[in-house]
């Protein structure tokens, strides 16, 4: 059964680019627009793995993961942020929302499978550095 990815990104050309590595790489892609959005899709399509945009309408990237990680059939599902400010405070932020980690933007589409591949597997760095998870 190939793996279910969840991409939630308000950019159109970003959201594609990130659809067709993954679809090239054999995974089922859903795709969302908004925090709204996210969370309907999330919660009917029981996906594997969350890509989470930071920088959505409605409900920002942050409030969604926290909601779906108060639920327990979210605990085990990693939610990656897709982020352009991992500084310091932000990575405070991540860890604090109940996020697994985060990929820098722009997305390297090179290092994505592997990223994802680690992630599904549940063998990630942790967002503190250093050790794996
Ligand atoms: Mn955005």
């Amino acid at each position: 059964m190939p793996k279910k990815i969840l991409i939630v990104e308000d950019n159109e050309d970003s959201r594609e680019l990130v659809v067709k590595v993954l679809k090239n790489k054999g995974y089922l892609t859903v795709e969302a627009v908004d925090g709204e959005d996210a969370i309907e899709k999330a919660m009917a399509e029981r996906p594997d793995l969350i890509l989470m945009d930071i920088s959505i309408p409605k409900i920002d990237g942050y409030e969604v993961t926290k909601r779906l990680k108060s639920q327990e059939e979210f605990r085990d599902i990693p939610i990656v942020a897709l982020t352009a400010h991992a500084m310091k405070g932000d990575r405070e932020k991540i860890i604090v929302a109940g996020f697994e980690g985060y990929i820098s933007k722009p997305i390297n589409v090179r290092e994505l499978p592997d990223q994802v591949k680690a992630y599904l597997r549940g063998k990630w760095e942790s967002v503190l550095g250093g050790e794996d998870k």
